[in-house]
């Protein structure tokens, strides 16, 4: 595991780094933690997110929110996974989900798929209830999204054409403040969002590469042009970085994930190039 001893309350783990859907061996699907006082905070579902908090040492029965940041499937694919697993690993406490619609039928139709374990669970094995401790809130505008006794959370639109709504999440927590881009073109609105903040959380894409990643997947006729569209090259994250005037910025979502032709002094020297503050490339299980 790559990282760096971090003392902080409010402390972050970056659970899988890759950008896109496809399984891959070293970069899962997007997903983070945020842990104050050993309360979890979920930002994305990517497939294999319940793994990478056991694979971090995190409990599963800490959650206590789950946020998605946008509907496509490197972000929600385990969405219901994390929940239901998370009971199946013990948790008896509620849940709080916060993202965009259909977030409240997706999360009838995931109990309804799997309410044969579920029951039989709960008949056999002595379980609580799963499905009345899940409340689900979909969110349709930037502002305030929730406040407890540890954090903030507040969102911004981001543009990820053609998905509307995708949000970007800033976590105002005890100690420092971290923004979570979410997928988006570069954004004048997450530069507002993550104003001051100690750390920015931010996909990258790195453009030369995007016709060598395109030929792996055969199946995709305008991948490229969705790439390109919607989602921010490197060099601009180190600008929406120093615009936003963050003091830490996390290379995340990586687009490609998985060519060795482009090294971690590759990624940072990219962005250095228009940010002066520190530039670390997410490796998947990474405290930042
Ligand atoms: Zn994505
Ligand atoms: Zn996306």
């Amino acid at each position: 595991m790559v990282g760096c001893a971090v003392t902080t309350r409010t402390r972050c783990v970056i659970l899988a780094t890759g950008g896109g859907p496809r399984p891959r061996k070293n970069r899962g699907p997007t997903a983070h933690a945020v842990i104050v006082d050993d309360v979890l905070y979920v930002v994305d579902c990517g497939n294999g997110v319940a793994r990478q908090l056991a694979a971090a040492g995190v409990p599963l029965t800490s959650l206590r929110h789950v946020f998605v940041t946008h509907h496509h499937s490197d972000h929600n694919a385990d969405y219901g996974n994390l929940i239901w697993l998370s009971w199946a690993s013990g948790l008896r406490t509620r849940v709080d989900t916060w993202g965009p619609p259909p977030l409240a039928k997706m999360t009838r139709l995931f109990f309804e798929m799997n309410a044969y374990d579920i029951a039989t669970r709960i008949a056999d094995e002595g379980r609580v209830p799963l499905v009345p401790l899940v409340h689900v809130h979909e969110l349709t505008e930037a502002g305030p999204v929730m406040r407890d006794e540890r954090v903030t959370v507040t969102a911004a639109l981001v543009d990820h054409p053609p998905v509307v709504p995708a949000f970007a999440f800033r976590f105002d927590g005890p100690d420092r403040s971290i923004v979570f881009s979410g997928d988006t073109t570069r954004s004048a609105s997450l530069v507002r969002l993550a104003q001051g903040a100690e750390v920015l959380v931010h996909e990258t894409l790195w453009v030369p590469a995007v016709d060598r990643l395109v030929a792996r997947v055969p199946n995709a006729a305008t991948l490229k042009e969705h790439l390109i569209a919607s989602h921010t090259a490197v060099e601009d994250v180190g600008r929406v970085a120093a615009a936003a005037g963050v003091r830490t910025l996390v290379l995340s979502h990586l687009v490609p994930a998985d060519d060795p032709s482009i090294t971690d002094e590759m990624w940072i020297g990219a962005a250095r190039a228009h940010f002066a503050g520190d530039v670390l490339v997410a490796h998947d299980g990474m405290e930042v």
